[in-house]
C-alpha cells in the first residue's frame, strides 16, 4: 500500500465567492425574515460554511473514502463480523425500482410484490433455521436479541411464571448480557469451559426453576461446535427453560444443520453478516427472528401472511408490539433475499463448505507461530493467540493488527473472546482466494520476524495511526467545532 496523504477538511479549502451551484434569484414575493422569525432566534453572523467548488467537495469526498479499507478494496478477516464479499447481482437487483420506488404507506394491494417477497424471505429464514415463526422485524442482531427475550418474557408472564435469570457462556458477544439486561432479566454468566465448549456441570449447577432462558452461540465465537447441544438444549427444556440460538454464525452451518433440530426455540440472523448485506461501522442490519409455534403469537407485527394469491400483512394476537417502522429494514431484507435465491438450498450449503475449508486451511498455515489453543478443528473462524510471540519477542496482538494494515489487510478481531490471552479472532470467510489466504499468512510470518521497537509505531502507511479508541467511542467529535 502507498503512503496515504492527509485529507484537508474541507473548510481549509474554502474562498470567499466559491461556489459549487449557482441559484436564479428568487421570483416568489416574501417578507423580510425579521418579519417571519424572533429577532432573538435569528443568527448574528452567517453560519461558516466552507465556500468550495463542486470540484474540491468530491475530491475531497473520494479521498477520504480510499482511506477506508473494505471488503471491495483488502482482504477483511475481521472475526465474528463475516466480512464475507458483497455480490454486485444483488445489489443491482434490490434497486430495481419496483423495489426502492413503492412506499410502505401505499395501499396492500399495490405492495404485492414486495409483501410476496418478504413472505418468501420468511419462509426461506423459517426453513433455514428450523423454526416455523419468522419476524423480519428487527433491524440488527443485537435488537433480535432483545425482541426475542421480550417475546420469552411475554410467553412466561401468560403461563404465570415469573422467571428472572438468563444465562450466557463467557465467551458470547457482549450484545448478548446486553440484550438480556435491557429486557429486564438478571445475567448469569458461565465462566469455565470445556475443550472451548460449555461445560456441562457448570451449566447444570446454574439452572432452576428461575431460569428463563439460556444464550448460546453455535458455532461459538471460538469457532468450535458445541457438540452437546442437544444435551445443552434437553437440561434447559428439563427446568423449563427455552434456548435461544445467537445465529451469527450461520455462515457456518448454512444447509448442514438447523437450530431447531439442535433444541433451539429461538434465534436471530444477522442477515448483513451471513446474507451478505454490506455493512460496517455498526450498519445497517437485518436481524430477524425465528421462534417455535408455541412463541409465534407473541411476535411482532407485521407478519406478512397469504390467501390464495393474495399477500397481506397481520399481527399476532398476544403480538409484543412493534420493534421497529414497517417491514424492517427492506433494503437489507432485499439483498438478503437475492442472494438466498441465486444460491439455492446447494448452494448455501457451499457456502458453508468453503468458510470451513477456508478457515481450517488459514488455521493450519499459522499455527506453528500464531498457536489456536481451542479446537483441533475449526468451523468458520478460529480464535489464534499471540501470548507466546508477546512473551519471545514483545510482539502483541494489538502490534500484529495495527502492522498488517501496511501490507494491506484489514485486521483481525483482536482480544475478543476474552478467554484467549492476546487473542487474534480470524474469520476468511468462503468468498476469498488460496493465494489471497496464502499471501495474508506470508505477512503475519514477515511480522513476527520484524523489530519490535518499529511495530510499536505501526502502522506506519497510513495517516490514522493509533486512534484513542475508548475515546473515539464514548466522546465522537461528530461536527468541526465552530469558533
Ligand atoms: C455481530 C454479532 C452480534 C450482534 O449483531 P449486530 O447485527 O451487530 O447487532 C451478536 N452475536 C454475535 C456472535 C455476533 O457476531
Amino acid at each position: 500500500m502507498k503512503n496515504q496523504l492527509a485529507v484537508q477538511p474541507l473548510n481549509t479549502l474554502s474562498h470567499p465567492g466559491r461556489r459549487g451551484t449557482e441559484f436564479p434569484a428568487s421570483d416568489v414575493p416574501h417578507r423580510p425574515l425579521e418579519d417571519l422569525i424572533p429577532a432573538d432566534q435569528l443568527r448574528k453572523k452567517p453560519l461558516p460554511l466552507p465556500e468550495v467548488t463542486e470540484p474540491d467537495v468530491i475530491r475531497h469526498y473520494v479521498n477520504l473514502s480510499t482511506q477506508n479499507m473494505s471488503v471491495d478494496t483488502h482482504f477483511y478477516p475481521l472475526g465474528s463480523c463475516t466480512m464475507k464479499y458483497n455480490p454486485k447481482r444483488h445489489e443491482r437487483l434490490a434497486r430495481l425500482p419496483g423495489i426502492v420506488d413503492v412506499h410502505p404507506y401505499q395501499d396492500e394491494h399495490d405492495l404485492q410484490g414486495m409483501l410476496s417477497m418478504l413472505f418468501d424471505m420468511q419462509g426461506m429464514l423459517a426453513d433455514i433455521a428450523g423454526l416455523p415463526a419468522v419476524s423480519l422485524q428487527p433491524a440488527a442482531g443485537a435488537q433480535g436479541e432483545l425482541t426475542a427475550l421480550l417475546v420469552a418474557s411475554a410467553y412466561f408472564r401468560d403461563r404465570g411464571e415469573r422467571r428472572t435469570k438468563v444465562l450466557f457462556p463467557s465467551s458470547a458477544h457482549g450484545t448478548n448480557p446486553a440484550s438480556a439486561a435491557i429486557a429486564g432479566f438478571d445475567c448469569v454468566q458461565l465462566d469455565g469451559m470445556h475443550d472451548g465448549r460449555v461445560d456441562l456441570d457448570e451449566l447444570a449447577s446454574k439452572l432452576d426453576d428461575q431460569t428463563a432462558v439460556f444464550m448460546i452461540t453455535n458455532p461459538n465465537t471460538l469457532g468450535v461446535f458445541e457438540s452437546d447441544i442437544v444435551q445443552i438444549s434437553n437440561m434447559l427444556h428439563d427446568v423449563g427453560g427455552l434456548v435461544y440460538i445467537d445465529g451469527a454464525n450461520m455462515n457456518a452451518i448454512l444447509g448442514k444443520t438447523r437450530p431447531g433440530d439442535f433444541g433451539g426455540d429461538m434465534m436471530h440472523f444477522n442477515v448483513h453478516k451471513t446474507f451478505t448485506g454490506p455493512h460496517g461501522a455498526g450498519g445497517p442490519g437485518a436481524g430477524p427472528i425465528a421462534v417455535r409455534d408455541f412463541l409465534a403469537d407473541y411476535l411482532p407485527g407485521p407478519i406478512v401472511s397469504r390467501t390464495g394469491d393474495r399477500f397481506a400483512t397481520t399481527t399476532p394476537t398476544k403480538s409484543i408490539g412493534r420493534v421497529r417502522s414497517f417491514f424492517g429494514n427492506t433494503g437489507i431484507l432485499m439483498r438478503g433475499y437475492f442472494y438466498i435465491r441465486t444460491l439455492g438450498a446447494e448452494g448455501l450449503k457451499a457456502v458453508s463448505e468453503n468458510a470451513v475449508l477456508n478457515a481450517n486451511y488459514l488455521k493450519a498455515l499459522l499455527q506453528d507461530f500464531l498457536p489456536v489453543p481451542h479446537g483441533k478443528y475449526c468451523m468458520h473462524e478460529f480464535v489464534a493467540s499471540a501470548a507466546k510471540v508477546k512473551k519471545e519477542r514483545g510482539i502483541s496482538a494489538m502490534e500484529i493488527a495495527k502492522r498488517i494494515l501496511d501490507y494491506g489487510f484489514h485486521a483481525p478481531t483482536v482480544y475478543f473472546p476474552l478467554v484467549v490471552p492476546e487473542a487474534l479472532m480470524i474469520e476468511p470467510t468462503e468468498t476469498e482466494s488460496k493465494a489471497t489466504l496464502d499471501a495474508f499468512a506470508i505477512a503475519l510470518r514477515k511480522i513476527i520476524d520484524e523489530d519490535p521497537a518499529e511495530l510499536k509505531e505501526a502502522p506506519h502507511t497510513l495517516t490514522a495511526r493509533r486512534p484513542d479508541e475508548v475515546q473515539a467511542a464514548r466522546k465522537p467529535v461528530l461536527k468541526w467545532p465552530s469558533e
